[in-house]
């Protein structure tokens, strides 16, 4: 007992700056919920720089005490954890959810004054769990870990990895797998399903009450707006166009973009199936469940644009009393998506290319050099990281006629510019990463830890992935593809 005293004083000394909103919303969008207890949980992993960052002194504490604390034995004073309900088309079809292997401990305050949510995953059943048994598996979240941070270190708006736990317990999938639990770091988990949930109330007030909250947190700037919620829809959609294309500017494949998947503050969010694109080749995808291939890479700024306009039907009814006015506000707004997306696409490329004028030829200019690509199954990161240099590197794919017409379309492209070749190329360098997360390079980390109990390859794939622009002898043998991919599959692991 004085153990679990000592560690309950030590964890209230780290730096928490509870201030929880969501659990002061309508009963109806929230459970009150508490992590389970699990046999012997251990640190897996701790991400003290994020800590550091969120105001949390984790540094020094105990290991008995982290151990406590990411797998939920000791909740911190000040903690509300709580479960959240959502609804979401998860491959189209739509289905009541919530968080049924989720909990939300609380929302914290960082010193920089941003609100996140603290959320476990993996931490035991809740009031959302119907059959699942609300765990996980060490696997999946060190991938979650990996990709997650992968992401913000390349710039990419996404949620956070905190910390992984083990249980001491095991989870039964098709094969048993030691238990884990996953700590989120997240500007808020409010998801599209969320306002279809909200909506499904058939009753306006919900959708109201869900919209002013978000608006309050995410779109703060909007508040005086004459037009409230057709500003807060377009800014969801300019988000979410600009998250489209900085995923298709690397090579991301999201593979689960349900509903119930997307946040309505544009970050990136629930790292399933997801993996990086080796070969360039559209049709993409890599989770074993996709058999259409609806979420391939090609795919998924439309699918984008059809989860905003699931979210449109969710708020039509704060659009306008008119339901035939609404459609139109919601319509109008929607087909709007293409041009934002191709903008913020092509603004991307244009830097990938080391270009900072803008031409009516790029477009045209970027669409050779991919359909080249295609065509000569070139590799997506390393292509475009090729191209940062002074001079080619030896590769016997550059010696095709097709590239070095491309290419030297390109150089007259680029001298019309009149910029130093020095300047151009530190564009493109940090544009272009050298490093993305190779699935073979995940699958060896992941092996390691979940067979060997070995994490030392996870800490050295974490530190390349921490800089993706820079070049050193240290990363290079990280940049190679899979000997091969066909048949790469990735899995929910739910
Ligand atoms: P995901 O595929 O992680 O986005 O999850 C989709 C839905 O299934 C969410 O409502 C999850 O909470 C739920 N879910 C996934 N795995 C489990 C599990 N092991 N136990 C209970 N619910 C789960
Ligand atoms: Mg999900």
């Amino acid at each position: 007992m004085t153990d679990e005293r000592e560690i309950e004083t030590e964890l209230d000394s780290l730096g928490w700056q509870f201030d929880n909103t969501y659990g002061q919303l309508p009963e109806l969008f929230h459970v009150s919920s508490r992590p389970v207890k699990v046999a012997a949980p251990r640190v897996a992993i701790v991400n003290q720089k994020l800590a550091a960052e969120l105001g949390l002194n984790l540094a020094n504490a105990k290991p008995e005490t982290l151990a406590a604390l990411f797998s939920g034995q000791v909740i911190p004073t000040g903690a509300q954890p709580l479960a959240q309900a959502y609804a979401g088309h998860q491959y189209a079809h739509f289905t009541m959810l919530g968080d049924g292997r989720a909990i939300l401990l609380g929302e914290h305050r960082t010193p920089s004054g941003q609100l996140v949510d603290i959320q476990f995953k993996g931490s035991g059943p809740t009031a959302f769990s119907r059959r699942g048994d609300g765990r996980a598996a060490l696997g999946p979240m060190l991938r979650e870990y990996i990709i997650s941070e992968a992401m913000a270190a390349l710039g990419i708006p996404t949620t956070r990895s905190l910390a992984v736990v083990t249980t001491g317990e095991h989870v039964f999938r098709e094969t048993r797998l030691q238990g884990a639990v996953l700590t989120r770091i997240a500007a808020s988990h409010i998801r599209v399903g969320t306002f279809q949930y909200a909506a499904a109330r058939q009753d306006e007030l919900p959708v109201k009450q869900l919209a002013d909250y978000t608006i309050q947190r995410h779109y703060p700037e909007l508040n005086e707006s004459p037009e409230i919620y057709q500003d807060f829809f377009r800014e969801v959609l300019h988000r979410q166009a600009r998250l489209m294309a900085r995923w298709q500017l690397v090579g991301f494949v999201h593979g689960v973009m349900n509903t119930d998947n997307m946040s309505i503050c544009g970050e990136t969010i629930d790292y399933g199936p997801c993996a990086f694109m080796n070969t360039y080749k559209p049709e993409t995808v890599f989770s074993s469940i996709d058999q259409s291939g609806r979420y391939a890479y090609v795919n998924q700024p439309a699918i984008a644009q059809w989860n905003l306009t699931r979210l449109a039907e969710a708020l039509l009814t704060l659009f306008s009393p008119s339901e035939e006015e609404a459609i139109a506000i919601a319509t109008k707004i929607l087909a709007t998506f293409p041009e934002v997306y191709t903008q913020a696409w092509l603004a991307g490329m244009r830097a990938k290319l080391g270009l900072q004028s803008s031409d009516p030829s790029d477009a045209e200019l970027v669409q050779s050099l991919l359909s080249w690509m295609q065509s000569a199954q070139a590799d997506f990161t390393n292509t475009f990281r090729d191209l940062s240099n002074n001079e080619l590197p030896a590769n016997p794919l550059f010696d095709q006629a097709e590239f070095q017409e491309w290419h030297t379309r390109w150089q007259q492209r680029l001298q019309q510019e009149y910029r130093p070749r020095d300047n151009v190329v530190k564009q493109m360098r940090s544009a272009n990463p050298a490093v993305i997360p190779r699935n073979h390079r995940v699958e060896e980390a992941l092996a390691a830890a979940e067979d060997q109990n070995d994490f030392s390859v996870l800490h050295r794939l974490l530190a390349v992935l921490e800089k993706p622009f820079e070049l050193s002898p240290e990363n290079e043998k990280y940049r190679e593809p899979s000997p091969d991919e066909r048949g790469y599959r990735t899995f929910c692991g739910t």
